[in-house]
């Protein structure tokens, strides 16, 4: 089988990864490097502890993967355990789902009568609940990335970097290729994993898939001895995270824009807006850090069906159209399993940890949803599929 994947972020280059030692694959990369895009702007936190049912059950595959990786990919280190604290404000329900679910598959979540036991950051914040999760990770993108680059290369993959795939070959409606400025590359299936740029080129090929851009910001501060062996710890209905980094913190007031990429790298400077609300989040409930010290931070797209679903699989309306993209905030999390559903059902295999059918690329997406420009589950706003 030859196999073209478009896109070098963490989607594609799983994809292939797996696909590696069973097909002939190439790898197209449109920017000079493999994973400088979402997959170089994310926090890097594998939370399993996901609203979704069908993100969740990629991000346990995936962490199951991490904690059991063959050696050649372990010996990047790409992630580490580092516990995490996922705390409620407002909504002492939300995640109880997401808890019985996890507890249901043997993952370790406690429920936390004094949070700052744990993570000291939480000392004197009025929680209505907060959960534990003793075994969550934090990745390191660029090594999972040039993990998967070095077992490309072992498996004699064909990497093109600083190549735009600008079309997808369709003859007799099913996908035959791909058309790049050197040419007409041929294949028996296209991954599309091109990030925030997949619905551009599904759209190229007469297809209406509507993947979402959604800009959020991060900060970082200055060294901050509290974030020494600290779990990360979201607040996850006010819309606040904070995650050691470097000696400090790397933190998000969790704020959403929709922003359409264009031919330049996505990342951005931090805004005003952005940056005040999340340092006004950060002195109502994590007063510990107030004042703390912003030394810089980035934007980056995160891109999301309607649903917030992962948009997975072959598309029923092009025969060997293949898609691994719309992961939003968990493409790391999901990383391994994404690939390994992906590459799984494309050589005949039975993924039995996922319904296929829920995360099926041509499945009825609403016309309008609700993004958080605030970052706060109970204060969204609807916008139309399309809208700028
Ligand atoms: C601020 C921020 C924080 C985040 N935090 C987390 C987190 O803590 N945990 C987590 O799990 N996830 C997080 N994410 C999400 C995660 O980074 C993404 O879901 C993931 O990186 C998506 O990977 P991807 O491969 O789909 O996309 P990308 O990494 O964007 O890769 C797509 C690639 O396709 C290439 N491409 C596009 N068009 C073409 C073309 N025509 N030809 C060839 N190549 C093309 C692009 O150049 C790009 O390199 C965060 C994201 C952001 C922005």
């Amino acid at each position: 089988m030859q196999v073209v994947v478009i896109g070098g972020g963490l989607a594609g280059l799983s994809t292939a990864w797996h696909l590696a030692p069973h097909a002939t694959v190439r790898v197209f990369e449109r920017g000079g490097a493999f994973g400088a895009e979402a997959s170089a702007q994310n926090a890097g936190m594998i939370r399993r502890m996901g609203e979704d049912p069908y993100e969740r059950a990629l991000a346990v595959r995936t962490s199951e993967r991490l904690a059991d990786l063959p050696d050649d990919l372990a010996a990047f280190e790409p992630s580490t355990v580092t516990g995490a604290v996922l705390g409620l404000v407002t909504d002492p329900l939300h995640l109880h789902d997401a808890a019985a679910h996890l507890r249901a598959r043997g993952v370790r979540v406690e429920a936390l009568d004094r949070p700052a036991e744990v993570a000291p950051l939480l000392e004197g914040v009025d929680l209505q609940h907060a959960w534990y999760l003793p075994d969550e990770r934090v990745a390191d993108a660029h090594a999972l990335v040039s993990g998967f680059e070095a077992g490309l290369n072992a498996n004699e993959a064909h990497l093109h970097r600083g190549e735009a795939v600008v079309s997808v070959a369709v003859e007799a409606g099913r996908v035959v290729g791909v058309r790049t400025a050197n040419g007409h590359y041929p294949a028996d299936a296209v991954v599309l994993a091109a990030g925030a740029w997949s619905s551009g080129l599904a759209a190229g090929m007469g297809l209406d898939r509507p993947l979402v851009p959604l800009r959020r910001t991060l900060l970082q501060t200055a060294s901050d001895p509290l974030a020494q062996g600290h779990p990360w710890t979201w607040l996850d209905d006010v819309g606040l995270y904070v995650r050691p980094e470097s000696g400090g913190w790397l933190l998000s007031g969790c704020d959403e824009a929709i922003d359409y990429p264009t031919d330049a790298p996505s990342t951005g400077p931090v805004e005003a807006f952005p940056r005040a609300l999340a340092l006004d989040k950060i002195e109502r409930f994590f007063p510990r850090l107030a004042g703390v010290d912003i030394r810089g931070g980035w934007t980056g797209l995160r891109t999301f069906a309607p649903d917030r679903r992962p948009m997975l699989g072959e598309d029923a309306e092009l025969p060997g159209l293949w898609w691994a993209a719309g992961l939003g905030g968990f493409g790391v999390t999901c990383s391994l399993g994404v690939g390994e559903a992906v590459s799984g059902w494309m050589r005949g295999l039975e993924v039995p940890w996922l319904d296929r059918h829920a995360v099926r690329p041509g499945r009825r997406m609403m016309r309008r949803w609700s993004i958080r420009p605030m970052g706060d589950l109970h204060r969204s706003k609807l916008v139309r599929v399309g809208e700028t």
